[in-house]
């Protein structure tokens, strides 16, 4: 059986193949496969193709692979595969490479093709790749090794699929996200602002956006409040003695943010959970208590590189929706099933429930962990009970746990297919024992809590930036910054109009006018490119009668309603965030 990420490394080797029948100069580096297909690098010199060439190296790529069978296998020494490859010193450096570990350099040949690889093909290319399930999408630059002092090389990106359906699906569902980006959206509906004064990766909101961001946290306090949650609060920065004994200090390296005080030395906070942990301490609990859960939404701040920076999904101020639960092993089960409750209602109201799964991530075979070997086991196991007895659609994969923890991480998919990790829960036994937290039990003994790290939305920033793409602007009503217009036909109908506004307004929804000179045509124009979910027109009629012709951005026009009518209907629809 071939799997597609055979193929798509596969069509890495015909592409090489292909770009040297039409450019013989060209210097082949490594082709990987990649989530959606694969890419080569190459270093052309000065004869590097252009975004119009690559229709040609396709078709020349479709014209080789019938001949494409099977791959041959050969070892070979260090020295000959210098020799063979003479002309390019990339490939002599990584045969150099795999010389120093001692492992074998093997060759792989196919359709008169050779190269340097460890393997991992298509059986029969001719056969297990349709030559319609690929296509060359893009050029981009990329230095050699990723480091910033090496060559440029030309990196040729494919798309690669088991069909054609799939890659058109693909393709479409790329030009939607575009359509979507929130980056663009953001400006336009004027939600959020990047200023170079204050720095790359740290938004702004805008009012528009810091409304859509106040409902968001509020709506996630009511789902907690009442579930024996404490709101608690901590500071920015702490001591880094701190994060040297919550083991956050190693982990995170340099992309902790430090700060140099007169007398000592600082960290932003990278993470809120050895604050909370402090909180938990000064307190002389007792089993009754148990189990104590805290709820912050928090900012935490990590350095990450300039270049990774994006928009509101890739940022160096973080807010968690953070919480940390102190329980007993025997309570995991029950606080674990009312988070998932919340989890579930949180993101049906986002409308991203459907085909949602959960991967249970466990520790791997390699990787700094803390703790031993023993806690490890309790707490996976605990974690796949809650998910068995939750019934949740769960995968186990080794290796993605934190390094103080296994958890259980919420895949949602968002409007068109794409799949987002939001929320997360993370069973912690390791950060108890280094800051030496207790309950006194029955039998008036210390006792270890366990600690449960929860987050529903992720970060807030992120969150925000999925929910741009995923409503495209178009905001549920609760959730829209403005949520309803005011269209006075003309000036004759203003004093009417802002009666209207007046009794909206004090019912506590988000209205404003639009007194502008333009034609109602264009004033309605307006009011959709910015979304806004109804549309109150004013005219002759609508002055006579007392009312307000109600239109829906998503169901058209509604009918001439009375302002209390109008405020009744709007108000339902808010407090069920429909
Ligand atoms: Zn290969
Ligand atoms: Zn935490």
């Amino acid at each position: 059986m071939t799997s597609i990420e055979h193929s798509r490394h596969t069509l890495a080797h015909l592409l090489a193949a292909a770009v040297l029948e039409l450019f013989p100069d060209a210097k082949p580096t490594i082709g990987p496969a990649v989530d959606n297909g694969f890419y080569y690098d190459f270093d052309f010199g000065k004869n590097a193709p252009k975004e119009e060439d690559l229709t040609r190296i396709e078709e020349k790529m479709r014209a080789l692979l019938p001949d494409w069978d099977s791959f041959t296998r050969e070892e070979i020494s260090a020295d000959d595969a210098r020799k063979l490859f003479k002309h390019n010193p990339y490939k002599i450096e990584l045969t150099d490479e795999i010389e120093k570990t001692g492992d074998a350099v093997s060759i792989y040949t196919c359709g008169g093709f050779s190269d340097l690889c460890r393997g991992g093909h298509a059986e029969h290319p001719n056969k297990d790749i349709k030559p319609d399930s690929f296509k060359l999408e893009r050029i981009a630059g990329a230095y050699w090794r990723g480091d910033e002092n090496n060559t440029m090389l030309t990196r040729i990106y494919g798309l690669a699929f088991p069909t054609k359906k799939e890659l058109d699906a693909y393709i479409t569902q790329q030009e939607e996200a575009k359509k979507r980006d929130h980056r663009i959206l953001g400006a336009q509906l004027k939600l959020f602002t990047l200023s170079p004064l204050v720095g790359s990766g740290l938004p702004l909101l805008q009012p528009n956006g810091a409304i859509i961001r106040r409902e968001i946290e509020e709506y996630l306090w009511d789902l907690h409040k009442n579930k024996g949650y404490d709101r608690v609060w901590t500071p920015h920065l702490a001591k880094e003695a701190l994060y040297e004994t919550s083991g956050h200090a190693s982990k995170f390296g340099d992309e902790l943010f430090r700060v140099q005080g007169k007398e000592e030395k600082f960290f932003l906070k990278p993470m809120n959970c050895p604050h909370h942990m402090q909180i938990f301490a000064d307190n002389h609990f007792s089993y009754r208590d148990m189990p104590v859960r805290y709820f912050e939404p928090a900012t935490v701040y990590r350095d990450e590189k300039t270049g990774q920076l994006s928009g509101l999904t890739r940022v160096r101020s973080i807010t968690q929706d953070d919480g940390h639960l102190f329980c007993r092993v025997s309570q995991i089960n029950e606080e674990v099933s009312t988070i998932v409750g919340i989890i579930k209602e949180f993101y049906a109201t986002m409308h991203m429930l459907e085909g949602y799964w959960v991967r249970l991530s466990l520790r791997g075979a390699d990787g700094t962990y803390l703790g031993s070997d023993q806690v490890w086991e309790t707490a996976q196991q605990a974690l796949q009970d809650a998910a068995e007895s939750n019934k949740l659609p769960y995968k186990a994969v080794e290796g993605e746990a934190a390094f103080y923890g296994p958890k259980l991480d919420f895949m949602f998919k968002d409007a068109i297919g794409r799949e987002w990790q939001l929320a997360t829960i993370q069973c912690d036994f390791n950060l108890p024992e280094r800051f030496d937290l207790s309950f006194i039990n029955e039998q008036g003994e210390k006792e270890r809590p366990v600690v449960i790290h929860r987050a529903i939305s992720g970060s807030l920033e992120r969150f925000m930036g999925v929910m741009i793409e995923h409503f495209a602007g178009a905001f549920p009503l609760w959730l829209a910054p403005v949520q309803a217009r005011i269209l006075p036909i003309s000036e004759a109908h203003k004093d009417y109009a802002h009666e209207i506004l007046k009794a909206l307004k004090a019912a506590d929804i988000r209205t404003d006018i639009d007194e502008s000179n333009e034609t109602l045509g264009k004033k309605i124009r307006e009011a959709k490119t910015k979304k806004i979910p109804y549309l109150l027109v004013i005219g002759d009629q609508e002055v006579e009668s007392k009312t307000a012709t109600l239109e829906s951005r998503d169901k058209g026009k509604v009918g001439a309603l009375s302002a209390k009518d109008i405020v009744e209907k709007l108000q339902e629809e808010i407090r069920e965030k429909k």
